[in-house]
């Protein structure tokens, strides 16, 4: 099942992905860094990025998607550390920390093959 959210961001992606590509040589990787705000799931944004580059120059082009962690800051104990997820207890006792994520979805960088001659 694809999100519909996954879905549309990798659409754009892929949009922007083919108008950096170069003319000559083969986009094999594409990296983007996306913050947890998003809350993006990165399995469906992968497949997403299958179906939407299906059939385009940029088919068969892996996606790496590095998800930023949230940031979590403890009002009780002032301690602050990041976390996969946003709904954590803290050492302290404190049993909801308040957590802050971005919500950046960046593209880091491409990796290109260049063609054979
Ligand atoms: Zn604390």
């Amino acid at each position: 099942m694809l999100g519909v959210h996954e879905f549309s961001i990798a659409e754009a992606l892929a949009a922007q992905v083919q108008r950096h590509a170069p003319a000559a040589g083969r986009v094999r990787e594409v990296e983007i860094s996306v913050g947890a705000l998003r809350g993006l799931e990165p399995e469906a944004l992968r497949m997403s990025w299958e179906a939407v580059t299906h059939g385009t120059a940029i088919a068969g082009s892996i996606l790496n998607v590095d998800l930023r962690p949230w940031s979590i800051a403890c009002s009780t104990c002032g301690r602050t550390w990041t976390s996969p997820v946003p709904f954590v207890a803290c050492a302290c006792g404190d049993p909801a920390p308040v957590p802050t994520a971005g919500d950046e979805l960046n593209l880091v960088s491409l990796t290109i093959d260049e063609e054979e001659a």
